[in-house]
């Protein structure tokens, strides 16, 4: 925690900090000065008044409210420095994790869910921001601001200081007994609102369950009894607030009546003035407001240092590397391959291999299909061959590139990679697609679309290539989505293509539409395909069946549909029953 507290105050340093500390300890002072000056002018003033001269009481006035409004001007500034300061820290910490999470590795975001780094994103960095904009800041200035007037007050008169701390903090314990109840049931209702939220977001996003299976009845009897007893709840704080704020009334009463009271006495017997007393009545504001807000102003700073760790948690991880640099560089002579795999052993956990010492080539311009038992590690070669991950041995070449001596950029270059569903960013068709090569024009863009069989479609659309997609734009089917993507891949204009079960979310037409896109694609690249429907695959120029993490078959169709027992005619007749049957049926 105090590690936390102390890299939070760092932040400070990378922009001038010393405006910061300038704006923070100056407020502190002005403040702390203001609170006493405003003191002594009520004394002043009840102290002429007594005496009864009328010009000096106008001059006393006028003199003491155009320094109360220069100090209040200085203080606001000093604010508005400490606060700027906080809003440009703010905005570098929210771009720095932003690019921290951009250079995380993949194996990162595997094991999170991704609205835990988007809270992080957010709801962290505002209570940060609160933090050093106010919480940790009125800490400081309270705590300083009472002890100074408190010392103040013993100084006007040492017996009425007694009588004002004693009834204050009475006064302050008086509330705080009566504050539990109200909280318990506060923090009550405000759980079975989120209860209630539940069942709402429920009854949004399962409206299709809720109808088809008539869970009407179920629904709103659930959301009736949590309603009910945030009804009941919420009467009951009603009440228990108008009780405590009678208590409270007169837990006031009694802290003005001890300093007033026995203020008029001292008075009475001449042993201080009125002044005094109004003075050292002033003067107590300070010390209540400290006491009333630390608890809050405690948790708060707990929150935020939790917030903190939170955020220093993903700056602190480490990042993806530029290079595989760790591992062994081997020299491969590599004419005419374009996708070298030798002894690879890959895990994602430690000594459970999901690739054990799998080898195998494609030669340029080839097209090479994957095939295995669902988990058997098709994607996750594709993965290693992107550098997602790294092998935990062996040797990769991409395009003739070791992946153990280059940039992972620089092979990432090589590759287009089409996944089962590709991703569409907020935004229009046409930047999605130019996502494939930022500097494309529009010419390019409309061509890569024609390739991939989407320009009629796109240009169906009332705005065009300036549709919007994602969240908030038109809703386009699984097959539109894959061929954006494949234009983009179109565009990308890459080598390597890789295709990972690119058509098998798709219904037949426009999984024939998507496939054309594709083959379209594939002309004059390496392509390797992973393909769910076997018939798809019929004419590569070979398939490698994967099985146990390495090569178990490899040959054309025909040659290991001839191999007796073979994994693959045997999976190949599984695929051949099930659409005989559904035929026949
Ligand atoms: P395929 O594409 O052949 O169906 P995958 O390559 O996706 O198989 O997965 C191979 C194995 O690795 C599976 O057992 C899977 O559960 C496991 N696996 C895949 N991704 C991860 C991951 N990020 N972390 C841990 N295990 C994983
Ligand atoms: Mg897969």
């Amino acid at each position: 925690m105090i590690n936390t507290f102390f890299r939070l105050l760092k932040l400070l340093k990378k922009r001038s900090g010393i405006l910061y500390i300038l704006g923070f300890f100056g407020f502190i002072i002005v403040g702390t000065y203001r609170q006493v000056f405003l003191a002594l002018v009520l004394k002043n003033v009840f102290d002429t008044v007594v005496i009864g001269s009328i010009e000096k009481l106008i001059v006393c006035v006028l003199k003491s409210l155009g320094i109360i409004a220069l100090l209040s001007f200085i203080q606001s500034s000093l604010m508005y420095l400490m606060r700027r300061m906080v809003v440009h820290i703010i905005g570098d910490l929210r771009k720095d994790i932003f690019l921290k999470i951009e250079n995380l590795p993949i194996k990162y975001f595997k094991n999170r869910h991704s609205g835990n780094l988007i809270s992080r994103m957010t709801n962290d960095i505002k209570v940060v921001e609160r933090a050093l904009s106010n919480t940790i800041f009125y800490l400081v200035y309270l705590s300083i601001c009472a002890v100074a007037v408190t010392v103040f007050m013993f100084f006007l008169d040492f017996w009425l200081a007694v009588i004002a701390l004693v009834t204050g903090v009475i006064a302050i314990i008086f509330n705080a007994i009566l504050a539990k109840p109200l909280r318990v049931i506060s923090k009550k209702i405000q759980e079975r609102l989120g209860d209630l939220t539940g069942i709402l977001s429920d009854l949004l996003a399962g409206i299709t369950v809720i109808k088809v299976f008539n869970l009407y009845k179920n629904m709103a009897s659930k959301f009736a009894n949590i309603n009910r007893q945030v009804y009941h709840d919420s009467l009951k704080k009603v009440k228990t607030t108008a009780i405590l704020d009678s208590l409270n009334v007169l837990g006031k009463m009694l802290d003005t009546i001890g300093v007033v009271g026995v203020g008029s006495y001292f008075v009475f017997k001449g042993k201080v003035s009125i002044g005094t007393i109004i003075a050292i009545w002033q003067l107590k504001n300070p010390i209540l407001n400290f006491f009333n807000r630390l608890s809050n102003l405690i948790a708060e700073i707990q929150i935020a240092l939790a917030g903190a760790e939170r955020i220093f948690e993903v700056m602190d991880e480490s990042e993806e590397p530029k290079k595989y640099q760790h591992l062994e560089v081997k020299i491969i002579p590599n004419l005419d391959k374009a996708i070298i795999f030798e002894n690879v052993d890959f895990g994602y956990l430690p000594n459970q291999w999901v690739l054990k010492n799998l080898s195998f080539e494609v030669k340029k311009g080839k097209k090479v299909a994957l095939v295995g038992a669902s988990g058997e590690g098709k994607s996750t070669i594709f993965k290693l061959l992107m550098g997602f991950y790294p092998p935990d041995k062996g040797t990769i070449i991409v395009d003739g590139l070791s992946l153990a001596s280059t940039e992972l950029s620089e092979i990432r270059k090589k590759i287009a990679y089409v996944p089962q569903n590709a991703y569409l960013f907020n935004g229009t068709i046409m930047e999605n697609i130019r996502y494939g090569k930022v500097d494309a024009t529009e010419e390019e863009i409309i061509r890569a679309a024609k390739i991939a069989n989407a320009h009629d479609f796109i240009t169906s659309f009332e705005n065009g290539y300036h549709t919007l997609v994602g969240e908030r734009g038109a809703q386009l089917s699984g097959g539109q989505r894959q061929r954006i993507a494949i234009a983009r891949a179109v565009l990308k204009d890459a080598p390597i293509l890789l295709l990972d079960e690119a058509t098998s979310a798709l219904d037949a037409e426009s999984e024939y539409l998507v496939q054309e896109a594709l083959d379209r694609l594939a002309e004059g690249r390496t392509t390797l395909i992973i393909a769910h429907r076997l018939s798809t695959i019929k004419n590569v120029d070979e398939i490698l069946v994967i099985d146990g993490g390495y090569v178990k078959e490899r040959g054309t169709h025909e040659e290991l549909m001839a191999i007796e027992q073979g994994i693959y005619r045997t999976l190949y007749k599984q695929q051949y029953k099930v659409l005989r049957d559904v035929k026949v049926s």
